[in-house]
């Protein structure tokens, strides 16, 4: 762990900023990547009008008539993410993954310059190979690089330094802490804790009792400034996954199968260049009436990144299901391990 400061690196609107990248033309208008009839995804043009990620898209387009609407670009995404990946890797010491677009940055930084060069290095490369905007926040532990990235969105970097840490270990609204939800938000109201300050004036076991044993000494420890400032990475990934909806906004709809196909030669893909094996398949196929994702799931595969291989497998895992109409997939492909790790044996 370096003595300097951290970052928070998050892609901006990214399923939306990947579309983009093939419609130029189209930089600084208000548009929405939609997956089935909802928005995943809306440009900051896009949400000045009011549209929000998970609105549908009659809803967006009530808001914003003029509103772009383009498909998903699920294996774009894909692709690119992992890219993000690779380049946090290239930038950093350890890389402590959020989602697929964000993560927690230790890039050996010796102080404060050295971060924010970093930070600026990291954007300037987003930009250039990768063709998105990420955002970076720079602060001494995760919470207040986390609030440093929201803080330099759009397209920005942000350094929360000392002085403004020391305010917000005070001032921060407690619903600002990651983790704080509603039902907790609304506990610690009645106790009169709204920022950080009040938490002083609460017994530490009536905090336990309202917001539970861990929240409790993370907003003590949030107060204190001893809050978590090591980034953890994952030395290496486990599982990969491929989306897609069967029904799209500009195309002609796929059968579960069809898509099934589609998203295992995508991960067969990424699986063989990042030189990765599995052996687990697991299917979570949503139904199209908005009822509960059925899982299926085949484990103890012979371990190989073939493509024929894992679509036979994919078929039969389908075919003996008795699914629903479908709005969509998600594949995965877990138990990867490098390639030559176990031995290969013929599928
Ligand atoms: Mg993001």
């Amino acid at each position: 762990m370096s003595p300097g400061p951290l970052l928070h690196a998050d892609a901006d609107s990214f399923f939306a900023s990947v579309a983009l990248r093939s419609r130029p033309e189209l930089a600084g208008a208000p548009l929405a990547a939609v997956a089935h009839v909802f928005v995943a995804s809306a440009t900051y043009p896009a949400r000045a009008r009011g549209v929000r990620g998970g609105m549908s898209v009659q809803e967006a387009l009530g808001r914003c008539p003029e509103l772009v609407l383009v498909e998903v670009p699920h294996a774009e995404v894909e692709e690119v993410a992992d890219a993000l990946f690779d380049l946090f890797g290239e930038c950093a010491t350890a890389v402590e993954p959020g989602s697929v677009e964000e993560a927690f940055l230790d890039v050996g930084a010796a102080g404060w310059d050295d971060a924010v060069a970093a930070g600026h290095d990291l954007r300037r490369r987003a930009a250039a190979e990768l063709g998105i905007p990420v955002s970076v926040g720079v602060g001494r532990t995760k919470l207040m690089a986390k609030l440093a990235s929201r803080a330099a969105k759009p397209d920005g970097l942000h350094v929360l330094g000392v002085d403004r840490e020391h305010e917000l270990r005070s001032s921060l609204p407690v619903e600002e802490v990651w983790g704080v939800g509603r039902a907790t938000r609304e506990r610690l109201a009645v106790l009169g804790v709204h920022r950080l300050a009040d938490v002083d004036g609460v017994q530490a076991d009536r905090l336990q009792a309202v917001c539970g044993t861990a929240m409790a000494r993370r907003l003590r420890s949030i107060r204190t400034g001893t809050d978590d400032a090591q980034v953890r990475p994952v030395s290496a990934r486990t599982k990969l996954s491929a989306e897609g909806s069967t029904t799209g906004w500009d195309r002609a709809d796929r059968s579960p199968a069809e898509l099934a196909g589609t998203c295992v030669a995508r991960l067969c893909r990424r699986a063989e260049r990042a030189g990765l094996t599995g052996t687990e398949l697991r299917i979570s196929a949503a139904p199209r009436d908005g009822a509960p994702a059925v899982t299926l799931r085949r484990a103890g595969l012979p371990a190989t990144a073939d493509v024929t291989a894992w679509q036979a497998a994919a078929a039969t895992l389908l075919a003996t299901a008795d699914l629903p109409p479908l709005a969509g997939l998600r594949v995965t492909v877990a138990g990867l391990s490098p390639v030559g790790a176990a031995p290969l044996t013929l599928f």
